[in-house]
């Protein structure tokens, strides 16, 4: 058997899978924000009940957390702030008496989708999140892809290019890492909505704005297109950079349909002549992904252990 757990902002979601990855069980809890040993408590908690409903209890625990991950699995800007420079790993591995793995949730994404996933068979597979945030993980060969530190992938801030800014005369937008013209706050849904307002548009959502767009608006559509070009220049840099096979693009704001055919044009338009788009596919797992993604790392733990 095979544990996976996602760590969200505001739930805890466990499942468990049998060798096969088939799932076979899983529930949610809150998760506790405010308080490092309560969070701990939580997982502990998570793991004592998986145990009591399977026969044989996972010999390894995999975890997806919202947030930066460091290549000691401990988190360093996580959106929880409890959980921030603590020894997460070492603190679960003694409670849980097995080994752990903790990654992000946009590295668990991708590896979900690169076994078995819509990037399966592929040698390199980027998966990028367009949601309430923006970034990515990259697989290469069925592996997590950690960097020096843990941050590879995390283009979304990244800021987007000079010839974006001066194509459409955008201000620098402010990000929360601190820096400006983070692609994140133009391609995230947040941005998006900006980008409706910038165009002078009175939408109070996303939906809205999508609703007017395919009702002809003017404003939206304008905004739509500049919000395109941003997406399109954002993936662009992240293919110049590590030229994957595939990229798979989950998150809330993939699931508006007209991206997924206006993307790869405007994205050629932002590399070198000559060079092809990788294919573009949306995610065979979806919000599945992520406990799918953290059972994986489980089961490759196993696999190094038993080495
Ligand atoms: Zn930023």
């Amino acid at each position: 058997m095979l544990y996976g757990i996602d760590v969200g902002g505001t739930k805890i979601e466990i499942a468990i899978f049998d060798d096969h990855l088939k799932r076979q069980d899983g529930w949610r809890v809150d998760t506790p924000k405010d308080c490092y040993r309560d969070f701990i408590d939580a997982i502990i908690s998570l793991i004592a009940q998986a145990d009591q409903r399977v026969e044989q209890p996972a010999k390894a625990i995999g975890i997806g957390m919202i947030g930066i991950v460091d290549d000691n699995g401990n988190c360093v800007s996580s959106n929880l702030p409890c959980v921030n420079g603590m020894s997460l790993v070492e603190d679960l591995t003694r409670s849980l008496v097995r080994p752990v793995a903790i990654d992000s949730d946009m590295n668990t994404f991708a590896l979900s989708e690169s076994l078995g996933g819509a990037g399966a068979g592929i040698d390199m597979v980027l998966g990028a999140i367009v949601g309430t945030g923006t970034g990515s993980g990259l697989v290469v060969k069925e592996q997590i892809y950690k960097g020096r530190s843990g941050i590879a992938g995390e283009w979304g801030h990244v800021p987007i290019s000079a010839t974006l800014v001066q194509r459409y005369q955008l201000p620098l937008r402010a990000c929360g890492c601190g820096g400006f013209g983070c692609a994140e706050t133009y391609i995230a849904g947040p941005g998006l909505l900006w980008l409706g307002q910038h165009c002078g548009g009175q939408f109070v959502d996303n939906p809205e704005l999508i609703a007017a767009l395919r009702g002809g608006d003017e404003r939206a559509e304008k905004a739509f297109a500049i919000y395109l070009d941003c997406l399109a220049g954002s993936l662009a840099q992240a293919i110049l950079h590590y030229d994957p096979g595939v990229i798979v693009i989950g998150g809330g704001v993939s699931n508006i349909r007209e991206i997924f055919h206006r993307l790869p044009a405007l994205i050629e338009a932002h590399l070198l002549p000559g060079m092809s788009v990788p294919a573009l596919k949306r995610p065979r797992f979806g919000d599945a992904s992520g406990v799918r993604g953290a059972a994986i790392m489980a089961q490759q733990l196993c696999q190094k252990t038993a080495r």
